[in-house]
């Protein structure tokens, strides 16, 4: 793949004269904003940043990428774990001025543009008393989740972000606009739900919606670390029988109450069975605080946002659970005790329900027999930090990694790259196959990238 050294300022010069939306070069003031992503680890410096304010600007950007042989990173809402949205002395495909949606109650269909975070899906979608499912964090693009595979609150009722897509509008490598659906270009449109980033850029999205109370029961309940072996074992059973209305997540964190085990509910049918349903979680042990109550869901889907700022450094190691066996249960706990307090967070997110009742050939998201994926993480803000936490965080992950079987390409780290065709299995060689007719020569590579057949 080239490097921009190559370009004439002609060449700019036209490619600037032909879009809608800005051409940012490291001259220009707007640049240096424009090129932070969310990891602060990733302080890269492309050497052009295209920011499209349209399917077309998409495609004479691709074009010009291919023509030039550009390394080419493309960008939503910059989440990218490991900043692999940006690139050094490459081009940016910067989606992000294309945040429009707009949902059609009666058809039950939001459609919704290349670089728009989940912030704008669910508050335009929530309006008219529908949703989708979208992650625990409001300001990630819905592009990059959604492309990956995408687990949420409500991903147990109405399965992955992916599953919920009717279709996408994408700029493949050859600068075509496609429109892919079961309808046409079927094959694209089964590896674009979860093979990532691997096939072009998705100018926009149209997501199948449904009714949903605007308020939900919702909130945290928290134990002393002291209790985190009963919880856990609780938890366990407990998320496996409940019903796809409820959502379980759990951390193992510090705070400045102390270590704490932490069951964080999502209830998103009926409020007064909710009740009765998360009684026997207010039942457990001896809680040292307890918020569960109704909440907006809008609310609870931007209660981490500020936690997770854009511009923390930040390192996770993840991995998809079937099962939280005992001897998995003693691994966390014995992980998380072992180390410094404060060193990482331990973080279950549920998953399970209507994404695992789907066949995992039906996509290219291959994670569909896992009921729980794992977290281990770290933010800060001191660089000089970085070596340390990172250290520190991978050798716990050595003990924890062997609890996993999958990992998730939308939060994987580039040691894992390698795993990328174990884990889609029996999926890799199909999406080898689509590589090889819309990519073949890896344009698209930044990114859990799958090699031409
Ligand atoms: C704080 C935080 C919370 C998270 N929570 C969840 C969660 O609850 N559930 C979950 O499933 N995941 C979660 N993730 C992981 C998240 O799904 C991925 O990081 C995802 O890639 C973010 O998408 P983005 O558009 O913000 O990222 P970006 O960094 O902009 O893009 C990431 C990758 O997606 C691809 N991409 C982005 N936009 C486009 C586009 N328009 N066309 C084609 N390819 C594109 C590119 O390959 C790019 O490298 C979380 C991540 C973070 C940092």
């Amino acid at each position: 793949m080239g490097t921009t050294a190559s370009l004439r300022g002609s060449d700019l010069r036209d490619l600037a004269m032909g879009l809608r939306g800005e051409l940012l070069l490291p001259d220009a003031p707007r640049y240096d904003s424009a090129r932070r992503v969310w990891n602060g680890m990733y302080d890269k410096r492309p050497a052009v940043i295209a920011r499209c304010a349209s399917a077309a600007d998409a495609m004479r950007v691709v074009d010009f990428a291919r023509a030039h042989q550009l390394l080419t990173a493309v960008r939503a809402g910059g989440h990218s774990v490991s900043g692999k949205s940006t690139c050094d002395g490459g081009l940016v495909i910067d989606m992000s001025p294309m945040q429009g949606v707009r949902v059609d109650p009666r058809r039950r269909i939001a459609r919704v543009e290349g670089g728009a975070l989940l912030q704008h899906l669910d508050r335009e979608t929530s309006a008219f008393g529908l949703v989708t499912t979208a992650g625990t964090v409001s300001h990630t693009g819905a592009a990059g989740l959604t492309l990956g595979g995408g687990l949420g609150r409500v991903g147990r009722r109405f399965g992955l972000a992916c599953d919920n897509l009717r279709s996408v509008d994408v700029v493949t490598a050859d600068g075509r606009l496609l429109t892919a659906s079961k309808d046409e270009h079927a094959d694209l449109f089964w590896g674009l739900r979860g093979g990532g980033g691997n096939f072009g850029v998705a100018a926009s999205f149209e997501y199948d919606l449904h009714p949903m109370d605007s308020t939900t029961l919702g909130g945290a309940i928290g134990w002393p670390i002291a209790q985190a072996r009963d919880v856990l074992s609780f938890y366990a059973d407990f998320s496996m029988s409940a019903p796809d209305e409820l959502n379980l997540d759990m951390a193992m964190v510090a705070t400045p109450e102390g270590l704490r085990i932490v069951l964080e509910v999502c209830w998103s049918a009926d409020l007064a069975r909710g009740e009765r349903v998360v009684e026997p979680i207010r039942a457990l042990g001896k809680p040292a605080f307890d918020n569960i109550a109704p909440m907006k869901y809008l609310e609870l889907q931007s209660a981490s946002d500020r936690r997770l700022a854009h511009g923390i450094r930040f390192y996770g190691k993840s991995g998809f659970i079937t099962e939280l066996t005992a001897r998995n249960i003693e691994q966390l706990v014995d992980v998380f005790a072992a180390a410094p307090p404060g060193s990482f967070s331990i973080v279950i997110q549920q998953s399970g329900g209507a994404i695992g009742r789907k066949p995992i050939s039906a996509t290219a998201f291959p994670n569909r027999g896992a009921n729980y994926w794992l977290m281990l993480s770290k933010s800060w803000t001191d660089p000089t930090q970085d070596g340390p936490r990172i250290e520190t965080l991978r050798a716990a992950w050595k003990a924890l990694e062997p609890v996993t079987d999958g990992l998730y390409v939308n939060a994987i780290t580039d040691d894992e790259r390698a795993r990328v065709p174990i884990n889609y299995g029996n999926n890799y060689p199909r999406l080898q196959q689509l590589k090889r007719k819309y990519d073949p020569n890896n344009q698209f590579r930044l990114n859990a990238n799958v090699l031409p057949a």
